[in-house]
């Protein structure tokens, strides 16, 4: 599941809460430019 933040005011939601909407936008002021948040995961980076 991805995670998603709005460009203007910059609350972050979820696919289930971007899914509710008819198109894509914030789901809290309805800004149309959202960006999408990457988990905080830990990268591993390989030494080759
Ligand atoms: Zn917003």
């Amino acid at each position: 599941m991805a995670r998603y933040r709005c460009g203007k005011c910059w609350k972050e939601f979820d696919d289930a809460q971007l899914k509710a909407l008819p198109g894509v936008r914030c789901p809290y002021c309805g800004y149309k430019v959202i960006f999408m948040v990457r988990k905080p995961t830990v990268k591993v980076v390989k030494a080759i």
